[in-house]
């Protein structure tokens, strides 16, 4: 049996012509590498868009009608994974682009991503919302929601809702303000767990709020497929931080530092080393904890646009926890060596690069993916494996890794602007939703994400749920 896979990107082979996105299932194996990362990480993050975007791509625009009266379409109704039914109350979670249901009249959000808050705006009226302090500042200023409609939960605080329904809210570790909601009626039966989107951590494996019996848990699905391997994010955060600065130490700068451009031949030379920009991709809200850290590492302040720097003062002003950024924050590029931008500048950072080449050396992009296809080899073992026993039991015990060779590798030294991919997933890998379905006392796992694939979600949820009780130790 080949060991287990370790993270490297790298071409596929074998299975390449048959690559299929796990999120939205379109066939991406035309695409390079590159643009299958790319296309997993949008599918993850803003399913919707991207499935037209890619089947643009591969279809002929269909001809248009000149016209042709445009049917009204009726919404869809509320689907049955996102109700929650209780004793005295039903209430509904990330469900806001429904038909209206006279039945139900709260409403919770778990975090502040399109795909879950979509179908909100100015005139939304269907009941109440409940969500974080974050969340709620983010939907009144960037959608217009009515403030009075929405109560903001704070974190590990028990709420009643209505007829005798409780919830309590614990860091989902997802983007900033996300929050899994833990249910509770006087009915034991019916203590439920609903994780919108969240990535297992081990605050929340050991979490007193949650060591209680979960009768329903509500998962986020997303990788539950064992080729989904990657490593610990506080791992990825502080190896890349430690990479990006040690690009500065006087000798690995020399060495990094490259003719600028052919143009630089007629300037005079510069005598003095010039940092490097070192700019992280971001979307609205999201992977901020890679660049702070970055930032931090190499004692720099933190830039971003003005939309993005108003959401990160959001953030500081309603969480206790990014209160620190108030002091990190800064509003001139000139002077902060890192700089938060979105992910479709990385197309041309080299024209990013142009407006600040006077005062630094080369630009220096993190790309941070969820999940980099990687090599078909390094899951071979899985296909290889006797049984999924086997393929679990070889997860659990193998604690993922990213180094600075990693990094390393993808340094191309011609490049003005060198781009790292890092494998910083805001969900939960497989190995983590294992420990969380095999530390917590769950009774029944209710899949919320994939369910095209429903078989083979529930194969995998029974094998962990029948596996041996997990070290949490060992996480
Ligand atoms: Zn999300
Ligand atoms: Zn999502």
């Amino acid at each position: 049996m080949d060991p287990p896979p370790v993270y490297i990107s790298s071409s596929g082979e074998e299975d390449d012509n048959n690559i299929k996105c796990p999120i939205c299932c379109l066939d991406i194996s035309f695409l390079t590498l590159e643009e299958r990362s790319d296309h997993v990480l949008e599918c993850v993050e803003s399913p919707k868009k991207f499935v037209y975007k890619s089947l643009k791509k591969t279809r002929a625009a269909a001809p248009k009608v000149k016209n042709a009266p445009r049917p009204k379409k009726e919404k869809p109704e509320i689907p049955a994974v996102k109700i929650l039914k209780f004793s005295g109350l039903d209430i509904a979670v990330d469900a806001f682009c429904y038909r209206f249901n006279p039945e139900i009249s709260h409403y919770f959000l778990s975090h502040f991503h399109s795909d879950h808050y979509g179908g909100l705006c100015k005139s939304w009226n269907h009941g109440t919302i409940y969500c974080s302090k974050l969340t709620k500042i983010l939907a009144v200023t960037k959608l217009k929601v009515n403030p009075d409609i929405i109560v903001a939960l704070d974190y590990e605080m028990e709420y009643s809702i209505a007829n005798g329904l409780k919830v309590i809210c614990v860091d989902a570790n997802h983007c900033p303000g996300s929050q899994i909601f833990l249910f509770k009626t006087a009915i034991k039966e019916e203590t439920t767990l609903h994780c919108g989107d969240f990535r297992v951590n081990l605050n929340m494996l050991s979490h007193p709020l949650l060591q209680c019996k979960v009768y329903r848990c509500y998962l986020d699905t997303t990788y539950l497929d064992p080729v989904y391997s990657f490593p610990d994010q506080t791992q990825v955060i502080q190896t890349t931080a430690r990479y990006i600065k040690s690009l500065h130490d006087p000798e690995t700068h020399k060495a990094v530092k490259i003719q600028r451009r052919i143009t630089d031949f007629f300037l005079p030379p510069r005598n003095i080393h010039y940092p490097f920009l070192i700019v992280v991709g971001t979307y609205t809200i999201g992977k901020e904890r890679l660049a702070v850290e970055i930032a931090r590492s190499l004692g720099t302040k933190m830039y971003a646009s003005a939309e993005k720097l108003q959401i990160l003062k959001h953030m500081h002003e309603s969480e206790t926890s990014w209160e620190f950024l108030k002091d990190l924050l800064s509003s001139n590029p000139f002077e902060c060596q890192v700089h938060l931008v979105s992910l479709n500048k990385f197309a041309d950072l080299v024209s990013y690069f142009d407006q600040f080449s006077s005062k630094f050396e080369k630009i220096i992009g993190i790309k941070p993916t969820g999940w980099t296809y990687r090599s078909t080899k390094s899951s071979k073992w899985i296909r290889d494996a006797k049984d999924d026993n086997e393929i679990l039991k070889t997860i659990v015990g193998t604690k993922e890794e990213i180094t600075v060779k990693n990094l390393e590798a993808q340094f191309k030294t011609s490049n003005l602007a060198q781009v790292y991919s890092v494998p910083y997933s805001e969900h939960s890998s497989f190995r983590e939703l294992a420990y969380f379905m095999g530390c917590l006392d769950i009774e029944k796992v209710i899949p919320t994400v994939n369910l095209h694939n429903m078989a083979y979600l529930e194969r995998w949820i029974g094998c962990i749920q029948s596996f041996e009780k997990m070290d949490i130790a060992k996480f």
